[in-house]
C-alpha cells in the first residue's frame, strides 16, 4: 500500500495508514467496551470509506457491530450491496442493525416546505444523524476522511467528543498525544465519543487499500461515479447530481413531485409562488448552481412561515 509522504515528513504518520489505524482501534477497544460491551459500532453506509473501515475493524480484531441508517434515497445497487454485506457480517457473528428513519425525504420536503439547501440540510439530522437506540453509549466509528472537504478537514479529526450544546463545536484531536489520548478515554464520558481511523486517509490511499487486501466494493464505481450517497443531495457538485439524475430517473420524478407540493402548498401570496409557476421551475433554480447565492438573499423569505 502507498503511504503518505506528505504526512510521513511532517511526522504525522509513522506507519502504513492501515497499521495506524488498527493500532488506533486496539488502543480504545477496552473504553469502548466499558462504554458498551458489543464494543465499537461502526456506522455504515457500505461506501468505499466505509467497507474499508469495516475491513480495518475486522482485521484489528476488536469487538464491534454494524449500524446503516436507510435514508430512501441512496442509489439501489447500493442498498442491494448493503443488504449482502450485512448478511455476510451476520454470518460472521457480528450483530446488523439497519435503522429506519421517521420520515421519507419527501415527508420532511413537505413538513420543512422547501427542497434541502447546503445552507440548510435539515434531511441530514433526520435521515442521518438522528440518535439511533440501537447504537446506545457505544463509542462511534465512522469513515470520515478530512481530504474529503475543506470543512472536513477543519472540523474532523481521528477522536472526536461530540459537544452536548445545542450549537457548539465537538471538540477534536489527533491520535498523536498522550495528554489528548487520556482526555478522550477520562473526560466526556457522557458525551458521544467517535473514532475516525480514516481521517488521513486520501482516496488513493483507500482504493490501493481495497485493491491490496481484495475487497469488493460497490459496482457503481466501476460506471464512473466517485462518490455514492443520497440521490440529488445538494452538498454534492451540480454535474454529479445530473449524472445521479440520468442513473436513477424516478428519484428525479418523485424531486419534482415534491417541488410541486412544495409550491401547491404554499399561500397564493408567498415568495415561491410569484416566483415560481411551476415545480419544475423551482427544481430546475434548485439545481441551478446560483440557487445557493440566492439562497441566501431569500433564507428569511422561506424559513419565516
Ligand atoms: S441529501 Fe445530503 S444533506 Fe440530505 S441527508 Fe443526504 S447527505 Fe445529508
Amino acid at each position: 500500500m502507498d503511504y503518505q509522504l506528505e504526512w510521513n515528513e511532517a511526522g504525522r504518520t509513522k506507519n502504513a495508514p492501515d497499521v495506524e489505524a488498527i493500532k488506533l482501534l486496539q488502543f480504545y477497544e477496552g473504553a469502548a467496551l466499558h462504554a458498551d460491551p458489543r464494543g465499537y459500532c461502526v456506522c455504515t453506509s457500505e461506501g468505499k470509506d466505509s467497507r474499508v473501515l469495516g475491513h480495518l475493524m475486522r482485521r484489528a480484531g476488536v469487538k464491534h457491530f454494524y449500524m446503516h441508517n436507510i435514508t430512501g434515497i441512496d442509489p439501489p445497487e447500493l442498498v442491494y450491496f448493503q443488504r449482502a454485506n450485512f448478511q455476510t457480517y451476520s454470518d460472521l457473528g457480528y450483530l446488523t442493525y439497519d435503522v429506519m428513519y421517521q420520515y421519507s425525504m419527501w415527508a420532511l420536503c413537505r413538513k420543512k416546505r422547501m427542497l434541502p439547501m447546503r445552507q440548510r440540510r435539515f434531511c441530514c439530522e433526520s435521515l442521518k444523524e438522528r440518535p439511533a437506540p440501537e447504537c446506545g453509549k457505544a463509542f462511534k466509528c465512522m469513515g470520515v476522511r478530512k481530504f474529503e472537504s475543506s470543512n472536513r478537514m477543519k472540523k474532523r479529526d481521528e477522536l472526536e467528543i461530540a459537544s452536548d450544546k445545542k450549537r457548539g463545536d465537538n471538540i477534536i484531536m489527533p491520535f498523536d498525544n498522550s495528554e489528548k489520548r487520556r482526555i478522550f478515554e477520562t473526560c466526556y464520558q457522557d458525551n458521544q465519543r467517535r473514532i475516525n481511523p480514516l481521517a488521513y486517509w486520501t482516496d488513493s490511499d483507500i482504493w490501493s487499500y481495497s485493491k491490496d487486501v481484495g475487497l469488493e466494493q460497490c459496482g457503481l464505481y466501476n460506471e464512473g461515479f466517485e462518490r455514492l450517497g443520497c440521490i440529488g443531495c445538494p452538498m454534492a457538485r451540480r454535474a454529479g447530481r445530473e449524472q445521479e439524475f440520468r442513473r436513477w430517473p424516478k428519484f428525479k420524478a418523485q424531486y419534482l413531485r415534491t417541488a410541486q407540493h412544495i409550491i401547491d402548498d404554499k399561500p397564493d401570496n408567498h415568495y415561491f409562488k410569484q416566483k415560481f409557476r411551476s415545480g419544475q421551475e423551482y427544481f430546475d433554480w434548485w439545481m441551478h448552481d446560483r440557487t445557493q447565492e440566492e439562497a441566501n438573499n431569500y433564507q428569511m423569505d422561506m424559513w419565516e412561515e
